[in-house]
Parts: structure tokens; C-alpha cells; sequence
């Protein structure tokens, strides 16, 4: 399974305090640097076996739940050769502060691991919205809503406490440069960041669980409840 380069902004950056106004623009500066760094690496991976042997795995399982465990494997085998070269680093956090969606039978894995109950999110997408043309603008915007620099309820100092169980989002999340520069909450416009394009994990994924309803991780897991 090979993969490229995904440039998108940071998912649902909000706007700063302003006490930072030089990080835009050193963001902006870094960019293309960014890029040329992340299609090196990206050019020097070769092509994953052992995620796509996950994939035909997953497409066996009996149940959608087995299916998506399964992918999550997959999504972890893709991501191993990534990490030795990626900004991406133990104790960092800044991806556990946008926008995270997950389906609910991601949200039944977390809930099984941690031992925590889910709600059903107020304010859900179903995934067949992302899929239809007319839908997908208003479905995307509203899986953004969620305001940015709220942690994750399943981050405790700094680190991931359902790591073995954390939704495909956060196992595929990769900025290629060579450091966190990109991945800074600043003012204004959202950075663009040179992720490892894992769109097509994510379209299997959806692929597989059209009926489930889409949202952020803390609509399911209100931050503060148990
Ligand atoms: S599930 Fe874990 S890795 Fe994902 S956003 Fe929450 S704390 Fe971060």
C-alpha cells in the first residue's frame, strides 16, 4: 500500500489569542520547504504489504465492529514506517486538540477500553452524507464545529490513555515535515500541513459502516463526564 502527500489545514484551528503574530508567517514561509521534505520521504517509503494483507482481512469480518478493528490494524502497519520519519513525536499534542471524528462503532471500541459510557452525539453526520455530493460541504462543516484547543477527553498528561484503541483518525494523522512548526495553533488562517495521504484508509473505512453516525470525540464523550 503506497502512499503521497495530502496537503490540508489543520482541522478546525481557531483563532489565537494574538500574542503570536509572527507564527503565520513563519508558517507560511515554511510550506514549501514542508512539502519538498514530505514528498522525499514519502517517495523513499515503499509499498505496505502487511497494511494491505490488514485491508483483505478486514473485508472477512463478520460484524462491522471486527471490520473496523481490523482496519485499525491496518491503519497502525501503514503508519509504522511513517513515524521514524515524520514530525510526529511521543508527548505530542497538538492533533489531540482539533476536531477528531469518529464513528460509533469506533466510539463502542474507545467505550469497551476505557470503561467509560458513550452518549449518542447531539449532533451527528451520517457517514452516507459525506458520500452524497449534495451533502458533504454542510456534513463537513458541522464535523468541524467542535471548538478547537479542547483537548481530548482520553489525553492525560500529554499522552493518549485508549492508545490501543484510538480511532483510525489519530492512526493516520502524520505531518511529514521534519518538526511541529505546521501543526501550531496560531492566528488566522489555519496552517496547511503535508500529511501522509491516508484518504484511502479513510474511504475503506467509511466504506464499511454506511449507517453509522459520524462526529467529534468529545460528543461522544463529553469532556468532565464519566
Ligand atoms: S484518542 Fe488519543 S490520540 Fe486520539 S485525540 Fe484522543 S488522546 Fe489524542
Amino acid at each position: 500500500m503506497a502512499t503521497g502527500t495530502d496537503i490540508a489545514a489543520v482541522p478546525g484551528s481557531a483563532p489565537g489569542d494574538g500574542t503570536d503574530a509572527s507564527l503565520t508567517s513563519r508558517q507560511r514561509a515554511r510550506l514549501p520547504l514542508a512539502t519538498q521534505r514530505a514528498d522525499r520521504k514519502l517517495d523513499a517509503i515503499a509499498s505496505n504489504s502487511a497494511a494491505q494483507l490488514l485491508v483483505q482481512a478486514s473485508q472477512r469480518a463478520a460484524t462491522v465492529v471486527q471490520c473496523i478493528a481490523w482496519l485499525h490494524k491496518a491503519a497502525t502497519a501503514w503508519g509504522e514506517p511513517l513515524e521514524a520519519v515524520s514530525a510526529c513525536r511521543k508527548g505530542c499534542a497538538h492533533c489531540c486538540h482539533i476536531p477528531v471524528t469518529i464513528t460509533g462503532s469506533e466510539a463502542k471500541l474507545i467505550a469497551r477500553a476505557s470503561g467509560r459510557g458513550v452518549r449518542t452525539p447531539p449532533r451527528g453526520v451520517r457517514v452516507q452524507d459525506l458520500v452524497d455530493a449534495e451533502s458533504t460541504s454542510a456534513a463537513t462543516r458541522q464535523l468541524q464545529q467542535w471548538p478547537a484547543g479542547v483537548a481530548c477527553p482520553f489525553l492525560s498528561d500529554a499522552m493518549c490513555s485508549v492508545y490501543a484503541a484510538r480511532p483510525l483518525a489519530c492512526r493516520v494523522l502524520f505531518n511529514m515535515d521534519d518538526d511541529d512548526l505546521l501543526c501550531q495553533h496560531g492566528d488566522g488562517e489555519p496552517a496547511q500541513v503535508p500529511y501522509a495521504d491516508a484518504r484511502m484508509l479513510r474511504a475503506l473505512a467509511l466504506a464499511a459502516q454506511p449507517a453509522e453516525v459520524l462526529a467529534d470525540i468529545r460528543a461522544f464523550f463529553p469532556p468532565g463526564e464519566r
